[in-house]
């Protein structure tokens, strides 16, 4: 999504007043009417509408009167409240360039005031879904309230705790740096997706070190559940980084051996696939890695590894991460749906409530007021009393359909041979871990160069924007 954050430094004071405002009525209304929104912002001799017609003109509201005259939040009205509040809070003073849309993100670049590059990371839960599954559910049709602010707040949440954690237990994750709204921010990782890469100098050690971080996130009690080669970055040196968490489960999760498997399995394919990686077929059984008997009939598995399951609690909990989150999150992305709807309408037309919440929801999140920065002139915040960031919206969640790592690949024709496959790879997955457990006997196609696609371009390319800067 194109993101032109020049109007940031036109919108005075009242401008984001009544954004903020129109930001809380959205709690409790999909679409919020005009005189709510007024009634929160409590500007002046119906100062609100002239604002509102300013946010529209800057596409920072939508307004919808098929049911009643009101207004929403745009992708764009809400990046712009992070954004101003992630700027006033001096961790960065400038955007720059877009370099990455994800199916449900879009990743810009930032600079500090000091010419540090960073990366910001706007969550776009129900971008894709949303649309999509409303036209083809039925339910849907008749449920007036889909909160995708509330999701991609809890997508954005819960990938800064997990990246904080993570990172404090010395895993290769980028630096958290702070979160906002549905934004996160974290240091920028100088290397390629690996989907990007054609040749590596070590495709086994490469490897072996990425099903090494799958076990040791599992010995730590955690499922990433989407560890394919899109969300595995890569230096010169071949160094391995990972992002993307707002997917991560924990070990006791329910579906937690299909998860683990799958996040294997695609790193597996991938591998094989691109960097011709394969292994010593008389490779003695066992190696002593098996699964006592049991359901895994003896591979190697999940079962094998010990693993400890909430280890990381006490840290995602410090981020302000819930189990309710975690639960709330996980229901959207397993795409459970509450048949019937019963409870559809707990939270709609409610408008005293959110009125009431004005007074009460000191913006605890937000930071020193009137930061001066010199790339982002934008105006000073608004007043503490209309501004929230920790609004506790509870809407119902709209579900979507499990995403399967071999189509975020682009694998599809892969599951023909399906029976062949799995035998395949849980043989493979047995060694692979032995060899990551330090009794390596992998053998690789000998690629003797590296190729890392767009190397040229990157480093240099964010080096002359940081200067621009
Ligand atoms: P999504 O959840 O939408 O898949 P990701 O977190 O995987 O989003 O990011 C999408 C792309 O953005 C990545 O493939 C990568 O190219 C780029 N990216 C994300 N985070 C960083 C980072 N910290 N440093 C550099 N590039 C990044
Ligand atoms: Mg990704």
């Amino acid at each position: 999504m194109k993101l032109d954050v020049n109007a940031l430094r036109y919108l005075s004071k009242d401008d984001f007043r009544v954004l903020t405002a129109v930001e809380m009525g959205m709690r409790n209304h999909e679409i919020v009417p005009a005189e709510l929104v007024d009634r929160i912002a409590g500007l002046k001799h119906g100062g609100t509408y002239k604002v509102l017609k300013n946010l529209l003109k800057h596409k920072l509201v939508h307004h919808d009167s098929s049911k009643y005259d009101g207004f929403r939040l745009t992708y764009l009205g809400y990046d712009f409240l992070a954004i101003k509040t992630l700027v006033n809070r001096g961790v960065f003073s400038a955007v720059g360039r877009q370099i990455g849309v994800g199916k449900e993100s879009d990743i810009f670049e930032v600079a500090t005031e000091d010419g540090t590059v960073l990366v910001m990371k706007l969550h776009r839960l129900g971008r894709v879904s949303f649309r999509a599954v409303k036209s083809k559910r039925d339910y849907l049709s008749h449920r007036s309230s889909y909160n995708w602010l509330y999701l991609s707040r809890l997508a954005a949440l819960k990938e800064f705790a997990f990246m904080k954690a993570l990172g404090e237990h010395e895993f290769p994750v980028p630096t958290a740096i702070d979160c906002n709204r549905h934004c996160v921010v974290m240091s920028l990782i100088q290397g390629y997706p690996l989907v990007q890469v054609k040749q590596l100098q070590n495709p086994d050690d490469v490897f072996e070190t990425i099903i090494g971080l799958i076990v040791r996130l599992a010995e730590h009690g955690l499922i990433h559940c989407d560890f394919n080669e899109f969300n595995i970055m890569i230096d010169d040196n071949e160094k391995i980084t990972m992002i993307d968490f707002p997917q991560m489960v924990s070990v006791s999760h329910r579906n937690a051996k299909m998860y683990f498997d799958r996040d294997i399995e695609c790193v597996f394919k991938f591998f094989q696939k691109r960097f011709n990686l394969s292994y010593e077929e008389e490779r003695e059984h066992d190696e002593g890695l098996v699964c006592d008997s049991g359901e895994d009939g003896g591979r190697l598995c999940f079962s094998s590894i010990e693993k400890s399951a909430g280890f990381l609690d006490k840290e995602l909990a410090a981020s302000g991460f819930t189990m309710k989150d975690q639960d709330d999150i996980q229901k959207y992305i397993e795409g459970e749906k509450e048949d019937g709807g019963e409870d559809d309408d707990d939270a709609e037309d409610d408008e005293d409530d959110a009125a009431a919440e004005e007074d009460n929801d000191e913006a605890s999140d937000n930071g020193p007021i009137g930061v001066q920065i010199s790339s982002l002139k934008i105006a000073d915040q608004p007043e503490e009393s209309a501004i929230s960031n920790t609004a506790d919206e509870k809407e119902p969640l709209v579900p979507e359909n499990e995403e399967d790592c071999a189509n975020v690949s682009g694998d599809s024709e892969d599951n023909e041979n399906d029976d062949e496959l799995t035998k395949r790879l849980d043989k493979e997955r047995k060694r692979a871990i032995a060899a990551v457990r330090g009794r390596r006997k992998l053998i690789t196609s000998r690629n003797s160069y590296k190729d890392k696609g767009r190397k040229s371009s990157l480093n240099s390319k964010v080096q002359r924007q940081a200067l621009k800067w």
